[in-house]
């Protein structure tokens, strides 16, 4: 069997981790609270931004709240959220990631992931999403409930025992029969037997993300590809 291809306007979450700060509507939330260091254990008063309304406010504050960096007192460890403590995470296809489990409330990913970020939806979502330690990024349906994981490749992703993540582009589209890959620019793989998309720069998987069948939604599901395409 050859490679196949389509193109990437039918491959729309890949493109959502690059335009996520287009449009929606947030309050401002910031919170000062006691949070423990994931790296040495010592408890600290951290500021948490929780969300921003960038239509209010200038556009430094803003800045400066998105790209705001807690710093451990103790052993200088510096994160956008320092209490985050995962490294690796299996997913099982159409099902879960990790501790997260698709249709759970946003409320409980939230109390499971801790420290989050809100993020105001795309274009191409059905509601604002959560990032966590901009490492993790969950997607939720109108209804607030799960249903797509963007993982960056800081963290060990495992699927069926084998590594999925960090890998190169190649390893990874050489272990699924029916990787369709890009062929308009962006190197984006989609692989509907396991309900993952991935988004490749320098020949490196950059993130992966895994979701449910309307995740994905009906034009991705139902892609045309095509065998050999030439034109890449
Ligand atoms: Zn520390």
């Amino acid at each position: 069997m050859g490679v196949r291809y389509a193109r990437f306007e039918d491959i729309k979450y890949a493109a959502m981790i690059k335009v996520f700060l287009m449009g929606g509507f947030l309050m401002t939330k910031v919170i000062t609270k006691k949070i423990k260091c994931a790296n040495c254990g010592t408890e600290s008063e951290q500021m948490i931004v929780y969300s921003i309304n960038y239509s209010l406010g200038n556009q430094e504050d803003n800045a400066r709240l998105r790209e705001h960096k807690q710093v451990c007192p103790n052993c200088n460890y510096t994160a956008p959220n320092i209490d985050f403590k995962i490294k690796a995470l299996n997913v099982v296809p159409y099902k879960s990631v990790g501790d997260l489990t698709f249709g759970m409330k946003r409320e409980e990913v939230r109390n499971i992931m801790g420290g989050y970020k809100e993020v105001p939806k795309s274009q191409f979502a059905d509601n604002s999403s959560d990032s966590f330690n901009r490492l993790i990024n969950c997607y939720y349906d109108k209804n607030n409930n799960l249903n797509g994981v963007v993982i960056s490749n800081e963290i060990n992703v495992t699927l069926d025992g084998k590594t999925i993540l960090p890998i190169s582009e190649d390893e990874f589209n050489k272990m699924f029969d029916d990787a369709i890959l890009n062929y308009d620019g962006e190197s984006i793989t989609w692989v509907k037997s396991v309900g993952i998309t991935t988004y490749n720069y320098d020949g490196e998987v950059d993130t992966l993300t895994i979701g449910t069948r309307d995740f994905f939604g009906k034009k991705q599901n139902n892609i045309n590809w095509e065998d050999n395409k030439d034109e890449i």
